[in-house]
């Protein structure tokens, strides 16, 4: 099975398609499951593996996110490597795993599609995608981005050293934030009282809200089409409004999705990561380790930082995806050192003995510093901080990137306006001593 599993645009949806043997279970709103102990409330979100609901738990009274996996054998297998995973993160002290996703309860539930294997999440907020689609593709505050970054290498930090796993697929979907944007939309802060039982007549749930989705936009598409104007399809349409004021939110955040994760030791796949987010390395297919973490973080971080993917490569006349990924790099980052360019069982495809790409010859480099100034109109001091911050971490070299604890370190973190561990000292994340000390370290491979 690929690993790079996206949920492409999570304006999309899941498609009605996968409503199949093998596929999605379709729920809706107060379905029971576990015997009745969950009772499903509304669709938190999907990926190419599962919907994903807000479900009240009837013994605690309290929120869970249910993951229901697709059927079919592989999805199975998948759910129980993700189960593994997750289970073997939340046996260890709890106070250091704050910054990943804790797994509650599992089971098997039967629906006309299958047997779905379940897993019981704690109830997370809106993903760094949505943060960054809300912001309207805007240049995060500093400050926020800071924040982000502090929980997710924390994170980092806790799945390399103490358990040796690799995420492999950190993406800004693959990071919730703890609360919701829109406090509204959280039932705890909204006092919203749990759906126990179907209303007469509601047919809201899963697939028909899809179905009812889809009429709507074809609706839509008809207006628009009648008054001769364009629609975005994509975006909320409100990209020209005013900017939003970002203060307010609380970017706590986890990560999550570990339907890919590996041990070091124990690798499963040679293509890993989502396309943006994919280390040279893995494109040249020449190993790789816990470094691959750190460059998609890296990636993440700039667009939060500018609202915009650090790369975008499209295959073209001549050359693949692949070949103008590498092109972006270097463009970016400086030519490749020829010995590493060289290094993998891939290499060849892409670059000759001398260490030149073969199909796309003229680079026009554009060196980070720059970009930051030139396009997205960062002060000179703060690209240079920025950079400073970011560039080691996108260095081609794997093992000269720094790790997770060495990136806290990191001076960016006591810039100015940074407010560095207040908010790990808030109330619904329980104290963590950000310094790393408490952290033992157990890997050591
Ligand atoms: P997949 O393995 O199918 O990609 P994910 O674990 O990435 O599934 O979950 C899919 C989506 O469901 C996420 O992008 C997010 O929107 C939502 N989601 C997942 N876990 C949680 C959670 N614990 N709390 C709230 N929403 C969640
Ligand atoms: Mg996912």
């Amino acid at each position: 099975m690929s690993c790079s599993s996206s949920s492409g645009s999570e304006e999309d949806d899941e498609g009605l398609e996968s409503y199949r043997k093998g596929g999605y279970h379709a729920v809706r709103v107060a379905d029971q499951f576990a015997g009745g102990r969950y009772i499903a409330q509304r669709k938190l979100g999907w990926g190419q593996f599962s919907t994903v609901w807000l479900a009240y738990d009837t013994i605690t009274s309290g929120y869970v996110a249910l993951k229901i996996q697709k059927s079919a054998a592989q999805f199975v297998q998948a759910a129980l490597h993700e189960i593994e995973i997750l289970s073997s993160i939340a046996d260890s002290a709890p106070s250091n795993s704050k910054f990943v996703v804790q797994l509650i309860d599992q089971f098997k539930h039967t629906g006309p599609n299958g047997q779905h294997l379940c897993m019981v999440l704690e109830y997370l907020g809106d993903s760094l995608l949505r943060l960054i689609r809300y912001n309207h593709y805007r240049c995060l505050p500093m400050n926020k981005v800071r924040e982000i970054c502090k929980c997710i290498l924390i994170g980092l930090d806790y799945l390399h050293r103490e358990h040796g796993i690799i995420h492999t697929d950190l993406k800004p979907e693959n990071v919730l934030l703890v609360s919701t944007i829109d406090p509204a939309k959280d039932p705890i802060r909204s006092g919203f009282t749990p759906i126990l039982e179907r209303p007469e007549g509601n047919i809201n749930g899963g697939v028909t809200s899809l179905i009812e989705k889809k009429l709507k936009r074809r609706a839509r598409r008809a207006v628009a089409k009648i008054s001769g104007r364009r629609v975005s399809m994509g975006g909320t349409g409100e990209a020209h409004k005013s900017d939003r004021n970002m203060d307010g939110i609380d970017v706590r955040c986890k990560v999550v999705d570990f339907g890919n994760a590996c041990w070091a030791d124990k690798q499963f796949a040679e293509e890993i990561q989502t396309r943006q987010y994919r280390a040279p390395e893995v494109i040249l297919q020449a190993g790789y380790s816990f470094s691959v973490d750190m460059w998609s973080f890296a990636c993440i971080t700039f667009e939060l930082a500018t609202g915009d993917m650090l790369f975008t490569p499209k295959d073209g006349q001549g050359f693949s995806e692949d070949e103008d990924h590498l092109a972006l790099m270097m463009e970016l980052l400086g030519k490749m050192p020829r010995k590493i360019a060289i290094a993998g069982a891939k290499s060849k495809d892409f670059f000759d003995r001398h260490g030149d790409l073969k199909r796309i010859r003229r680079l026009k480099f554009l060196p980070l510093n720059k970009l930051l100034i030139d396009k997205y109109k960062f002060s000179e001091i703060d690209a240079h901080e920025f950079s400073e911050f970011l560039l080691p971490l996108l260095d081609f070299a794997p093992e000269r990137r720094p790790t997770a604890e060495q990136c806290l370190q990191h001076p960016w973190f006591n810039c100015k306006e940074s407010i560095p561990n207040e908010m790990i000292n808030e109330s619904s994340v329980e104290k963590v001593d950000v310094g790393m000390s408490n952290l033992k370290i157990k890997v050591g491979k």
